[in-house]
């Protein structure tokens, strides 16, 4: 148990939790451009420390159209997630990087309207996260309130989970199309989602994510 005995040829990889942030961290309503509103959903900050204690990285990928739409510009969003990520530093739990796609195919000056591949369900906010970070994509999962989460986990190679709280008011419905891809597993909330994606990494993989034990 050295990490400074691993061989070189072969790099650590870490594994993330990618987090959905409207209706997985903070109350999903509609386009907060102001700190006063976001609220942090019961329960988030307590999971993302257990998915920081598990030793996975705690990455959020958001779509945030708020961007192209006018609402917002991103230093503004910019500002709102250092706001965020400070909360929930008090709380001690850890966001160790938030990426977002400020995209819309149909709104938006030219900068932003086009039909990008990092607006979820297209995988880009995760295949960028991976590139930049390192990550094993397999031994991932991605977290979300919506089937978009669930097709841009599926297709960046993780594991999905949907959090169904019943509490969704948007148009997109957590509902379990049979037609797209299912998700590995559903939860009730946050907190369900983290604990099952842990216990099941440890099951699968005896090895814990970024911990340097040595393979036999
Ligand atoms: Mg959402
Ligand atoms: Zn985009």
């Amino acid at each position: 148990m050295d990490c400074r005995r691993r061989s070189d040829k072969e790099p650590m990889r870490s594994r993330a939790v990618f987090l959905d942030r409207d209706g997985i961290l903070i109350e999903d309503t509609g386009y907060p451009t102001r700190v006063e509103e976001l609220r942090i959903l019961p329960g988030a900050i307590e999971a993302v420390r257990e998915v920081n204690q598990a030793g996975f990285l705690a990455l959020v990928v958001t779509n945030q159209s708020a961007v192209a739409r006018g609402m917002i510009d991103e230093t503004g969003l910019r500002a709102l997630h250092a706001f965020l990520t400070r909360r929930f530093n008090e709380g001690g739990a850890r966001l160790d990087r938030i990426y977002y796609c400020p995209h819309h195919s149909e709104f938006g000056s030219l900068e932003y309207r086009l039909a990008c591949s990092c607006r979820k369900p297209e995988p880009g906010l995760l295949l960028t996260a991976a590139e930049e970070l390192s990550i094993d994509l397999s031994g991932s999962c991605m977290i979300g309130d919506r089937m978009s989460d669930i097709e841009a986990g599926h297709r960046a190679g993780c594991l999905t989970i949907l959090v169904d709280s019943g509490a969704s008011k948007t148009g997109d419905k957590p509902v379990q199309d049979p037609s797209r891809r299912r998700p590995d597993y559903v939860a009730r909330d946050l907190k369900r989602a983290v604990r099952w994606f842990t216990r099941y990494a440890r099951l699968t993989r005896p090895r814990a994510a970024n911990d340097c034990s040595e393979r036999g």
